[in-house]
C-alpha cells in the first residue's frame, strides 16, 4: 500500500539531534514528520554523559525538568585511569560561566533520555513515523519525497512515501544506507569500534568521570539513572582481533567461532589494563548485553549538500574521548531549526539557511573536533596512555582544563 503526506520538514533519526530539531520546529509551528527504524526504549552505544552546557537548551526543549528528575548524580570530578595510575581534578562547572544551580553535568541513559525528547517532539506536534526505516529520498519539483518502510510481520514491507522541501539527515553516522546523506562502511585495522554495558553495584565515586587509557584504545565510565555505572569505549579493530585470538586460548567462558566474544574479550583488556575500572566494577552485575557500534567515522562534513541538512553526527563527530556528541547533536539541531526559522521559504531561503548553519556549526563545534582527535592520536598511539598518566600525575588540573577546552563549558550563544 502507498500512502503521501505532505509536511514543512522531515528529520530522519530520533536520536538527539533528530528529536532536537524536530522539537525545535514543532515548537515554532512547522509540520514535521520523524522517522525512526528503532522501536523505544532502545539503549545505544553512548556514555550517556551530558554537560552541563545544555541545560538550558534542554529547558528550551521542554524536558529539563524531566532530565533534572531522571539523571544521574552531577559529576564535579573528571578523572584518569591507566594501568595503575588513578588521577582525579575538578569539572569545570559554575565558575567558568555556567549557571550556579546547574553548573555540573550528568548522565542518563540513552534509553530514556531519547525517548524523552521524541516524546516531547510529539506533544509538540510532531507526527512519529516508528518503527519506520528512510530507505530513499528522490526529487520532486521544489519538494522532495522520502520513502519509508515499515516491517509488518504478516504483509512484508509496507512502503509510505512522505512529501516535503526540507530534509534532515540525522540518522547518526555509524550505520551505512542508501540515502545520499548517508556515509560508505568502511573496514580498517584502525577503525574504532565503539563497545557499552550498564553494571549496577558498582563502587564508583557518584560525582566521578575517569577517562580510561589502554593500549589500543580509549573509554570513559560514569553513573547514570537508577544506579547504573555506564561504561564505554573504543577500541581499534585490530587489537580487538588479536584480543579475541588471544583470550581464546584457557578461557572457557562463551566462544564464537573459536575466538571468545567481542565483548567479553574488550572486558577482560578493560578490566586488566586499568587497576581503577576492576576496583570499581568489582562484584557488579550486567545489566543488560553488551553493545556494539560502529566504527565510528570523527570528522567534519558537509551540513547542507544536495538539498539535505544534516544535523548530529551526520554532520560530524568529534572522538568521543571528550563525550561531547550528545551535546553537538542537540546543540546542532537547534542552530538548524533557528536558521530554517528565520530565513524565507523557498530554494533561495534554504540555501541561505544552509550556508548560515554551517558558518554556526563550525563556529561552534570545530575546535573541539579538532582537539578530541589530537586527544585520540595520543591516546591511541603506542606509548599514549603512560605519557597521559605522567602528564595528569604531575598536573592533575590538566583535566580540568582539557574538560573546559573540549567545550563542556561552552552553551549555544544567547541560551544561557
Ligand atoms: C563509545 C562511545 C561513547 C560515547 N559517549 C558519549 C558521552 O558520554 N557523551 C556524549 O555526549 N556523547 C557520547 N558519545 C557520542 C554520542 O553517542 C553520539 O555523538 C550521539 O549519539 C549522536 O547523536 P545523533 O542524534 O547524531 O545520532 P544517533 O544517536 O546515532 O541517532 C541516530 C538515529 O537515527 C536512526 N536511524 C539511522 N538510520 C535510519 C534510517 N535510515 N531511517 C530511520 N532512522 C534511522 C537510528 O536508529 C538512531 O536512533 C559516545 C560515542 C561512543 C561511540
Amino acid at each position: 500500500m502507498t500512502r503521501l503526506s505532505t509536511y514543512d520538514a522531515i528529520i530522519i533519526g530520533a536520536g538527539p539531534a533528530g528529536s532536537s530539531v524536530a522539537l525545535a520546529l514543532a515548537l515554532r509551528g512547522w509540520a514535521v514528520a520523524i522517522v525512526e527504524k528503532s522501536a523505544f526504549p532502545r539503549r545505544k552505544v553512548c556514555g550517556e554523559y551530558i554537560s552541563a552546557s545544555n541545560i538550558a537548551l534542554l529547558d528550551r526543549l521542554d524536558i529539563g525538568d524531566a532530565w533534572r528528575a531522571n539523571a544521574g548524580p552531577e559529576v564535579r570530578r573528571v578523572g584518569f585511569f591507566s594501568s595503575e595510575t588513578c588521577v582525579e581534578a575538578p569539572m569545570p562547572g559554575a565558575k567558568y560561566g555556567l549557571a550556579a544551580n546547574d553548573g555540573f553535568g550528568r548522565a542518563l541513559g540513552r534509553d530514556v533520555l531519547d525517548a524523552l525528547l521524541l516524546q516531547a517532539a510529539r506533544s509538540a506536534g510532531a507526527e512519529i513515523f516508528q518503527p519506520c526505516r528512510a530507505v530513499a529520498i528522490e526529487r520532486d519539483e521544489d519538494m522532495q519525497r522520502v520513502r519509508i518502510q515499515a516491517r509488518d510481520e504478516n504483509s512484508g514491507d509496507e512502503t509510505t512515501t512522505l512529501r516535503a522541501p526540507v530534509i534532515v539527515g540525522a540518522h547518526g553516522s555509524w550505520e551505512p544506507g542508501p540515502l545520499p546523506s548517508q556515509l560508505q562502511k568502511t573496514s580498517h585495522p584502525s577503525d574504532l569500534l565503539g563497545f557499552k554495558a550498564h553494571f549496577t553495584g558498582s563502587s564508583l565515586a557518584p560525582d566521578l568521570m575517569p577517562l580510561l587509557a589502554f593500549s589500543g584504545g580509549y573509554g570513559g565510565m560514569v553513573l547514570a539513572d537508577h544506579g547504573r555505572l555506564s561504561i564505554s569505549c573504543c577500541i581499534r579493530r585490530d587489537m580487538l582481533a588479536r584480543l579475541r585470538r588471544n583470550r581464546s586460548s584457557g578461557w572457557d567462558g562463551p566462544k564464537q567461532d573459536g575466538q571468545v566474544s567481542a565483548a567479553e574479550a574488550v572486558f577482560r583488556h578493560l578490566m586488566a589494563s586499568c587497576r581503577g575500572v576492576s576496583d570499581a566494577l568489582d562484584g557488579v552485575h550486567l545489566d543488560g548485553p553488551w553493545l556494539a557500534a560502529g566504527p565510528i567515522q570523527p570528522g567534519i562534513r558537509s551540513c547542507y549538500e544536495r538539498d539535505i541538512f544534516r544535523v548530529g553526527n551526520a554532520a560530524g563527530e568529534s572522538h568521543p574521548i571528550i563525550a561531547e556528541g550528545i551535546s553537538m547533536a542537540l546543540q546542532s539541531g537547534w542552530l538548524l531549526a533557528e536558521e530554517l526559522a528565520r530565513a524565507p521559504r523557498g530554494r533561495a531561503g534554504r540555501e541561505l539557511a544552509g550556508r548560515r548553519y554551517q558558518a554556526a556549526w563550525r563556529e561552534l563545534f570545530s575546535t573541539r573536533v579538532h582537539a578530541a582527535a589530537v586527544l585520540a592520536r595520543i591516546a591511541l598511539s603506542p606509548a599514549g596512555p603512560a605519557l597521559m598518566a605522567a602528564a595528569v600525575r604531575n598536573f592533575p588540573r590538566a583535566l580540568t582544563l582539557g574538560a573546559h577546552m573540549s567545550g563542556k563549558t561552552r552553551p549555544i550563544p544567547g541560551l544561557v
